[in-house]
């Protein structure tokens, strides 16, 4: 007897979304990089319980376009690339075209978007991969997204889940990281109703350093802006006084997109090795452009780790921009004399 079948798009779509979706904040960083694609200026992030019972993410961007609304639902759709050649120069956060059935498939969501095109804006909703309801209603330019009960359907998994405190905690990291690295957003963020980020969107990095970190290690920053044949670095660097014990202060992105780098890691630490005691990690916020040929994003589908094509090249470049800069303060010298 044949043992073998083939698994419903249900359940192919259930174990998908373990790849995407882990918690709240997974599903935070998709929504608001589909935001974020979408050309929006605005973007505001509210939460309820850590994200567990509810996560709202409201944006001015382009919409999504009445016929689009279900296939935007379906496993790899996407308007962002049209073929593999095209993942040689991806420059849009997203690509894969799994964040939204992935999150259909785990939770409760509700869609209500507009075009500029469309007379009237439409309501969608879709619960663990299956739609509810259709409807055309009146709604300004852009797109929402509610998205309730995460795991609603999987309760194996809903166990995994922190406290809403912890869980807020996470969402609140990605919402910052990813403000830092988009000033000319402006991008709120409330949990259970209290406002606890809110950037203006004037494109300037120190002013969204201030929003997130407040005024001590906005003063103590050192303003980077270096280039080569093949990459830029800009952005800020802390002195050694506000280092930590962690690395939860080094932010870094590659073009508009918040990474993990062994590699620029490495290299940012080298810079500061003359500086800074062991086991004491910088504060960066650094943002990378490197052309899209050299890099290699699609490695993981968290999009968070991403190869780089000459890697050899970067480390002592950044290694040394980094170690200049922080010779060129003479007050900096002053910090390491008192430690
Ligand atoms: P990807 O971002 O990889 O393309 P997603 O599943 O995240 O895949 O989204 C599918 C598609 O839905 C996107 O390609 C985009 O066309 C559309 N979309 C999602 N969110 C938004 C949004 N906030 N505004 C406009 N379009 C959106
Ligand atoms: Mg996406």
């Amino acid at each position: 007897m044949k043992k073998i079948q083939e698994l419903d798009q249900s359940t192919i779509n259930q174990i998908a979304a373990g790849e995407v979706v882990e918690r709240p904040a997974s599903v935070v960083k998709e929504l608001l990089e589909n935001a974020i694609d979408a050309g929006s200026t605005m973007i505001s992030v509210e939460i309820e319980d850590g994200g567990l019972s509810l996560i709202r993410i409201t944006d001015n961007g382009m919409g999504i376009d009445p016929g689009d609304i279900r296939i935007a639902f379906k496993r790899h759709t996407t308007s962002k690339i049209r073929t593999a050649v095209d993942l040689l120069s991806v420059s849009s956060l997203g690509f894969r075209g799994e964040a939204l059935s992935s999150i259909a498939a785990v939770c409760q969501v509700e869609l209500i978007t507009k075009t500029a095109e469309n007379l009237t804006g439409y309501r969608y909703k879709i619960e663990g991969g299956k739609e509810t309801l259709f409807e055309e209603i009146g709604a300004p330019e852009g797109t929402t997204f509610i998205v309730k009960n995460i795991f609603f359907n999987t309760p194996a998994r809903r166990k995994f889940l922190k406290t809403a405190q912890t869980e807020a905690g996470y969402v609140s990291d990605i919402v910052e990281k990813i403000a830092l690295s988009h000033p000319e957003i402006s991008i709120s963020f409330k949990s259970n109703r209290q406002l606890k980020i809110h950037t203006a969107g004037n494109g300037n990095l120190k002013d969204v350093i201030y929003n997130v970190y407040g005024r001590e290690i906005t003063g103590n920053v050192i303003e980077i802006n270096q280039e080569n044949d093949f990459m830029k670095m800009t952005g800020y660097i802390g002195k050694a006084i506000i280092s930590k014990g962690n690395r939860t202060f080094e932010n870094y992105f590659i073009n508009g997109r918040y990474i993990k780098s062994n590699i620029l890691s490495k290299a940012i630490e080298a810079g500061y090795k003359f500086i800074l005691m062991q086991h004491k990690y910088p504060f960066t916020v650094l943002n990378f452009e490197i052309n899209p040929e050299y890099l290699d994003v699609n490695v993981h589908p968290s999009k968070m780790e991403l190869r780089f094509r000459k890697g050899e090249s970067i480390y002592p470049w950044v290694e040394e921009c980094i170690n200049n800069a922080l010779i060129e303060k003479p007050n900096i010298i002053d910090v390491e004399l008192e430690k």
